[in-house]
């Protein structure tokens, strides 16, 4: 039992309510309002709606020099070779999403139907929501093991191949992410078409083409970190879209940054200069899945603003605890 202050996301604004978590059985989280004086600070669990677990099993490229996701180039390189370290290296990332509050976490995953697979036995915990790449012929047998596809570009499989895919995945009720708009927006208005659950990346997008993706209710995923490892963040477009309901931010490639959302909402706040919007595209979708306590012995200690401080500096060491479980309130 948390006697805490409780963030969430309802109706367009951030809701703050005084009052006491209870954790633990089956029921999953319970939040009553009270007077309680709150000892802790709470929040939906987080969820990280873009990453790569694949790619942790080499961290931490230079910035310049090399070229890192090209075909033939390091990230392939370095998969082929760490090839049998993937899974627990996997194992490591996911641990270091639950341990920093993220419940659930939109992955791509490379290497068809043995990548699928590579990633439910590390995701012991079941947090991942499995986006696979077919290799040759295995569109239908990939999405009776994955939860959906997560292609590249519409620029690598072509158009066809593509609509094709987003068919399949429709027709079986299963999700379809594309990535587009990373290094230029040529790619943007074929992807827009394909109707996707989500589209990864838009920083290169006209505001446009951004526009268009919003009338259609497309989710976009913005990872900014990535994006400036690869020096290709547009500010203006992450403040565009910022507003937008349907905005949500990830981690992308592990490889690249942490998988931690605490880390990700720091720089994201910083670059858009928002707080509220970033708390929401973080955690909005979270309540199905759990909350994450802070204790205010470290961080939020001298805080004028406690949602600011969770946003912008809450690290894992500040974390008292993470209870899985849908929340409800009462
Ligand atoms: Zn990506």
């Amino acid at each position: 039992m948390y006697s805490c202050e409780f963030f969430f996301w309802d109706d367009f604004k951030v809701e703050s309510r005084n009052g006491v978590i209870y954790a633990g059985d089956s029921e999953g989280v319970i939040f009553e309002e009270s007077n309680k004086k709150s000892a802790y600070v709470a929040c939906p669990a987080f969820v990280n709606y873009h990453t790569h677990l694949g790619d942790s099993v080499a961290k931490d490229p230079p910035f310049s020099g090399i070229e890192i996701v090209m075909p033939k180039g390091y990230k392939f390189r370095v998969l082929k070779e760490y090839e049998d370290n993937i899974v627990q290296a996997m194992e490591k990332a996911i641990k270091h999403m639950i341990l920093s509050g993220v419940l659930k976490a939109f992955d791509f995953r490379e290497g068809g139907i043995s990548g699928i697979k590579a990633l439910r036995s590390a995701d012991k915990a079941g947090i991942c929501v499995a986006l696979g790449r077919p290799e040759e012929n295995e569109l239908e047998e990939l999405l009776k093991v994955s939860d959906g596809f997560g292609i590249s570009s519409v620029r690598d499989v072509g158009f066809e191949k593509a609509s094709e895919m987003r068919e399949f995945a429709k027709k079986r009720k299963k999700l379809f992410f594309v990535h587009a708009g990373e290094v230029d927006s040529k790619d943007v208005d074929q992807a827009v078409e394909l109707r996707p659950d989500a589209i990864v990346h838009m920083n290169m997008a006209e505001i446009k083409q951004i526009k268009r993706a919003m009338d259609e209710r497309i989710k976009i995923v913005s990872c900014i970190r990535s994006n400036m490892f690869f020096d290709v963040a547009r500010i203006e477009n992450y403040r565009f879209l910022k507003e937008y309901e349907g905005w949500r931010i990830g981690t992308d490639n592990v490889m690249l940054s942490s998988p931690s959302m605490l880390e990700e909402m720091h720089f994201a706040s910083y670059v858009t200069r928002d707080v509220e919007n970033v708390f929401r595209a973080a955690t909005c979708e979270g309540m199905k899945y759990g909350v994450v306590i802070f204790h205010k012995r470290l961080n939020f200690s001298n805080s004028n603003n406690a949602l600011a401080t969770l946003v912008r500096r809450a690290g894992m060491e500040d974390i008292e605890c993470v209870i899985p479980g849908e929340v409800k309130i009462e």
